[in-house]
């Protein structure tokens, strides 16, 4: 069957993917970013096309209206609310998960013809930090560095990045580099022990934003050490001694002083060494100052863009730096140019042939919904992003889109929660059936090809937008023919930008036919008309301030000793297996089997002072929302802290969306919101029962506490309530979501258990556990039962049958297994990961698992020590 060259639609390392028609796919072996490897979210692919759910017309309050009626009222409302209240009472918030044309043709539209910058994009949530603190330093917006510098660095130190979980196949690569050359290092800067944490030579459980303080006495050391590459300093570097003024006065960074020697010793000691950093750094309200204070270590010792050296910024989306290119934030212009510069924008003005341009920044996202909450927004498009769940005090901004008196998104679903608050739905190609495309995070710019249909009326976005574009009036500047026509256009413009000064140059690919679009192989930028191509940056200086230097920035770490009282700092971000707001990741039932439900991660003291339990349920609040999570009591966090993934929505929760809980305060450099930077007080939630469901028939998260999951034979459910019902088969068949069949209940009213099974004829339909205390029942078994003959009597035993042992939470979610298999193992004699593999299968695919695989040998060994 042929096979289309395609990439992942998921994180920022931009993996080559092999997909065919029947949506099998695999890893492209000669994609340079993965050779082949993909992680689990990315081998689930093929099981996240499907058309459940899909919007398939556009939709206006709830009806199905036609594509003329529907863009005819796009434009007629943008138009009307320009005439009436000028450019900047518009807005745009499009998503890191658009590809390059898409951005490009919004962006266009936004900042050339509408003329204002009200474009904004979730990338501000993930990476404007990096942005800020690259400008500062380096003049523009470059990552100098290469994934194969991960491989050939002898240290390499990751910032802020559960990479293992967050950007697995990097860390396959990072952790074969090392099985081959085991004198490299690898540090983890991290509040969390996580799974990265615990794969490392060095664990650092810095305070949080205690990051700055860090780096900051490592510029002294750096100093004091006589380590300044003085040659490289005086030729390219300004702003050296202000810098090492800052940084001589000393901040606590919440390590112990051996710990901060091991690591400087580590540092200094090290010629080779990449400093990674991801949204432990950005997503705070000092992340600008923490990416300086970063750099700044690496320009006074010179090392950076050479080989196995450097600071790298890891983007979390898969396009978030394709957006940076065109200029996709409300501060930029396009092409890596200045928005606050006139010859920038009379440049790009010109090039477009525009009738205006913007001339001011306009409303970062945070800002932008507030603006939308305050009456000043009377016309929203929403692009490819859920801001109802993701953004930063979620619930006010439900209620901003609410108050925007139009409101349109494109999307690929029906039932988002943010579809839910927008006037007109419009239906977009989604990962398989788009075209064109994206850049990663080292700079290399991949075809995303289709190999499905566009379904329904689906249209890809960039179509969608340039016809707005035309129906408000200019034909000419959006009469695009393709996406290959837009990615001329772009690499056209980044030419004028080169000729400008600026970095982004691809002007190379400028005159590409449209074949050869269509073929274009992996490559990285800058791709110049000329053919001279860097592959990294700033190894011999050429910085983009005027003055061809770098700046290193005086830094001022922030004060740690800020007064919670009874309150958590409440960290939040990524589970291994699901994908921002599993839009996609939660239709692939193996990647809800690994942790399928919201939790909040505890210390054992904070819990016990609290009073919570383990498994048991957690009420978390601040001023801003309220969440109920299941307790998960360890040290992995420290004390005073607690964390809870980012994923869960109102679609697939009760009461999960934590960002409703997470502080709007922003970066005041980069306007990026402090995603790790909330405090709450959390109590236990009384639950007066638990249950355990699953189903074959989808199920609504509706109760006090409920989280649902897509099943390989249907749905489960956790769920919890106030109240005793009075009716247990009548609770069970509404969770279970089943009217029909005949019904199996046993009821031990003396211990407040109840059980009960639906069967239609002799096919076990529906299973429903209910306890006083969470229900301990073998979930994995009651899973495998739906749809099957099992009787009821072991049905409701709740535990597998003699030949069917306790699988346990799934830990391996590509072969499926879990926790007791490996145990069983472990205690049949597996001492190691690859034997693990060979007894069980799991980690033999992706590898995503392995460090959970050797974190369960690790807890064997030391508890048969302890025995011993
Ligand atoms: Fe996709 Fe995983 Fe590769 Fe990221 S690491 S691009 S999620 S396959």
């Amino acid at each position: 069957m042929t096979k289309t060259c395609t990439t992942c639609p998921y994180c920022g390392v931009g993996c080559g993917v092999l997909a065919e028609p029947n949506t099998a796919v695999a890893g492209d072996p000669q994609h340079p970013a993965n050779f082949g490897r993909l992680c689990s979210k990315g081998t689930a692919l093929g099981e996240t096309v499907g058309l459940e759910g899909r919007l398939l017309a556009p939709r206006l309050q709830g009806k199905d209206v036609s594509w003329d009626q529907a863009l005819d009222l796009v434009a007629e409302k943008f138009q009307t609310a320009i005439q009436e209240h000028g450019p900047d009472s518009v807005a745009f918030y499009v998503s890191g998960q658009l590809l390059t044309e898409d951005y490009y043709v919004a962006n266009k539209l936004m900042k050339g013809f509408i003329g204002s910058a009200n474009i904004d994009t979730n990338s501000r949530l993930c990476m404007a930090s990096s942005v800020a603190g690259h400008k500062r330093a380096f003049g523009t917006d470059t990552v100098p560095g290469q994934y194969e510098d991960f491989e050939e660095a002898d240290l390499v130190v990751l910032v802020g990045s559960n990479t293992a979980w967050c950007h697995p196949v990097l860390f396959r690569r990072l952790e074969a580099a090392k099985a081959a050359r085991p004198e490299m290092k690898i540090v983890v800067i991290d509040p969390r022990r996580t799974a990265t944490a615990k794969a490392a030579d060095l664990h650092l459980a810095i305070a949080p934003d205690g990051d700055a303080a860090l780096f900051n006495r490592l510029l002294t050391e750096i100093a004091r050490r006589g380590l300044i590459n003085q040659e490289y300093v005086d030729a390219h570097v300004e702003g050296m001694s202000v810098a090492l003024e800052a940084a001589g006065t000393p901040h606590p960074c919440g390590l112990t002083e051996d710990e901060i020697q091991t690591f400087l010793n580590m540092w200094c000691s090290t010629d080779k060494v990449v400093t990674l950093y991801s949204q432990g750094v950005n997503q705070s309200w000092c992340g600008s100052d923490k990416v300086n204070a970063i750099i700044n270590c690496h320009l006074a010792t010179g090392r950076i863009g050479r080989v196995g050296m450097g600071p790298f910024s890891m983007t979390g989306q898969p396009n978030a730096m394709g957006g940076r290119e065109v200029g996709g934030l409300a501060n930029m212009l396009a092409a890596h140019l200045d928005l606050e510069n006139a010859r920038h924008r009379s440049a790009v003005k010109e090039f477009w042939a525009a009738p205006t341009i913007a001339d001011h920044a306009g409303l970062k996202a945070v800002d932008l919904f507030q603006a939308c909450a305050d009456g000043k927004i009377k016309a929203l498009w929403v692009m490819s992003t859920n801001p109802a769940v993701s953004m930063p005090e979620a619930d006010a901004v439900a209620a901003a889109i609410r108050n925007v008196p139009f409101t349109v998104s494109t999307d690929i679903l029906v039932d988002t929660d943010t579809n839910a608050c927008c006037d007109l739905l419009l239906p977009a190609t989604g990962w398989g059936e788009k075209s064109g495309t994206v850049t990663n995070s080292e700079r290399r710019i991949s075809r995303q090809r289709p190999f499905l249909p566009a379904p329904g009326q689906a249209r890809h976005d960039w179509a969608i937008i340039a016809d707005v574009g035309r129906r408000m009036g200019w034909v000419e500047a959006f009469d695009f023919a393709n996406e290959a026509e837009v990615f001329r256009e772009h690499a056209a413009l980044s030419g004028v930008a080169a000729s400008l000064g600026r970095d982004f140059d691809i002007s190379g690919l400028a005159d590409l036919s449209d074949s050869a679009f269509d073929a274009l192989e992996p490559v990285v930028w800058p791709v110049p008309a000329d053919g001279i191509s860097p592959k990294r940056f700033f190894a011999g200086g050429g910085f983009y301030h005027p003055d061809g230097k770098a700046r290193m920035l005086a830094i001022t770490p922030p004060d740690l000793s800020v007064d919670l009282g009874t309150n958590l700092r409440f960290n939040t971000g990524r589970v291994r297996d699901h994908w921002h707001t599993m839009t996609r990741t939660g239709r692939a039932p193996q990647l809800g089997a690994h942790l399928a439900e919201p939790y909040l991660e505890i210390h054992p003291e904070d819990a016990a002072a609290i009073g919570l339990q383990e498994v048991g349920l957690a009420e978390v609040q601040n001023s801003h929302g309220r969440a109920l999570l299941r307790v998960m009591i360890t040290d992995n966090v420290q004390i005073g802290e607690c964390f809870a993934p980012m994923h869960w929505t109102g679609e697939t929760s009760s009461q999960g969306r934590i960002n409703a809980l997470v502080t709007g305060r922003v970066d005041p450099v980069s306007g990026q919101p402090a995603l790790k930077g909330a405090s709450v007080s959390v109590t236990p939630y009384e639950a007066g029962w638990y249950g355990f469901a699953a189903s074959r028939a989808e199920m609504e998260p509706a109760r006090p506490y409920a989280a649902v999951a897509k099943t390989k034979t249907g749905w489960r459910a956790e769920v919890a309530g106030h109240k005793l019902p009075s009716d247990w088969e009548k609770e069970a068949r509404q969770i279970l979501n089943l009217n029909g069949g005949q019904t199996s209940v046993v009821e031990d009213k003396a211990r407040g258990l109840v059980r009960v099974a639906i069967y239609e004829g002799a096919v076990l339909a529906g299973v429903f556990f209910a306890a006083p205390d969470p229900v301990v029942v073998a979930r994995s078994a009651s899973i495998d039962q739906i749809g099957t003959e099992t009787p009821a009597g072991r049905v409701l035993a709740g535990v597998p049958g003699a030949d069917q042992p306790a699988k346990g939470a799934i830990v391996c979610a590509c072969m499926d297994v879990g926790r007791e298999e490996l145990r069983r193992a472990i205690a049949g004699g597996a001492t190691s990961v690859p034997m693990l593999g060979d007894c069980t299968g799991a980690g033999t695919n992706c590898g995503s698992c392995r460090p959970e695989m050797q974190e369960l040998l690790d807890v064997t060994s030391n508890q048969r020590m302890a025995a011993e």
